[in-house]
C-alpha cells in the first residue's frame, strides 16, 4: 500500500494519502491545507482519489476539503455530529486569525464500524468521540495502522476544552476503542510523531489508571 504523510497549515496537521498500488485508488485523509502539495503527490503516484475523509471538523483537519474535492470530483466523508462545528468553520477560522476556507457539503456521514475499501485494502471507521463530538479513528488492520486524528497522540491525547469536547469521553473511547488494538498497531496521530498503541500504554502519562 503506497502511504505518505504530509504536514500541512499552519498547525502542522499531519495528512495521510493512501493509494493501491494495483488499481491506484486513493484515500486522502484530513486534507487541511496546503492541497497543491497533496495534489503533487497524488499525481506523483498516479492515484484516483475515491475519498476524502475527515477525522473530525477542526479547520486544520477540514480547510482544505472542498479544494481537495473540486480539484478531484471525490466526496468528503465525515461523522454527522461533526456537522455543527463544520457549520461553524467561519469562527474557527476566527480563533486562529486564518482567512475563512471555501465551504461545501459533506458528502456520505462516516459511522462507527463503516469499513472503507481501497482496491486490497479496507479501512474499519471507530467512532471516538471526546476531542469532538463526530471524531473518528481510521484502523487499516492488514497495515496494522491506526489514523488517530486528534483523539490520540505520542504521549499526550486530545484538548477537550473547545465546543463539543469532553474529557472522560475521549478515555473512556481510548479504552473500549483502542487500547484493545494491537500493542504493535502503528499511530499516526493528527499532529506529531508517530507512535504505537503499546508506547502510548506505557507512557501516556493521560492514560494511566485506565
Ligand atoms: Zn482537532
Amino acid at each position: 500500500m503506497i502511504h505518505e504523510i504530509l504536514r500541512v497549515g499552519m498547525l502542522q496537521c499531519n495528512c495521510s494519502i493512501f493509494g493501491d498500488e494495483t488499481t491506484r485508488e486513493g484515500i486522502v485523509v484530513d486534507p487541511g491545507d496546503e492541497i497543491e502539495s497533496i495534489l503533487a503527490v497524488i499525481a506523483k503516484h498516479g492515484l484516483k482519489v475515491k475519498m476524502i475523509a475527515i477525522t473530525h471538523a477542526h479547520i486544520d483537519h477540514i480547510g482544505g476539503a472542498q479544494k481537495l474535492k473540486a480539484a478531484t470530483g471525490a466526496p468528503v466523508f465525515m461523522n454527522a455530529a461533526d456537522e455543527e462545528l463544520h457549520r461553524r468553520l467561519d469562527i474557527q477560522a476566527g480563533w486562529l486569525g486564518m482567512p475563512m476556507p471555501e465551504t461545501g457539503e459533506v458528502d456520505v456521514a462516516l459511522k462507527d464500524g463503516d469499513k472503507l475499501v481501497m482496491g486490497a485494502t479496507e479501512m474499519n471507521v471507530l467512532h471516538t468521540p471526546g476531542h469532538t463530538q463526530g471524531s473518528v479513528c481510521l484502523l487499516i488492520p492488514s497495515e496494522g495502522k491506526l489514523v488517530a486524528g486528534d483523539t490520540l497522540f505520542r504521549d499526550s491525547i486530545g484538548r477537550t476544552d473547545l465546543p463539543g469536547g469532553d474529557g472522560r469521553q475521549i478515555l473512556r473511547s481510548i479504552h473500549d476503542k483502542l487500547l484493545p488494538l494491537p500493542g504493535e498497531t502503528v499511530v499516526i496521530p493528527g499532529h506529531g510523531e508517530n507512535t504505537t498503541i503499546e508506547r502510548e500504554k506505557q507512557f501516556n502519562y493521560f492514560l494511566r489508571g485506565l
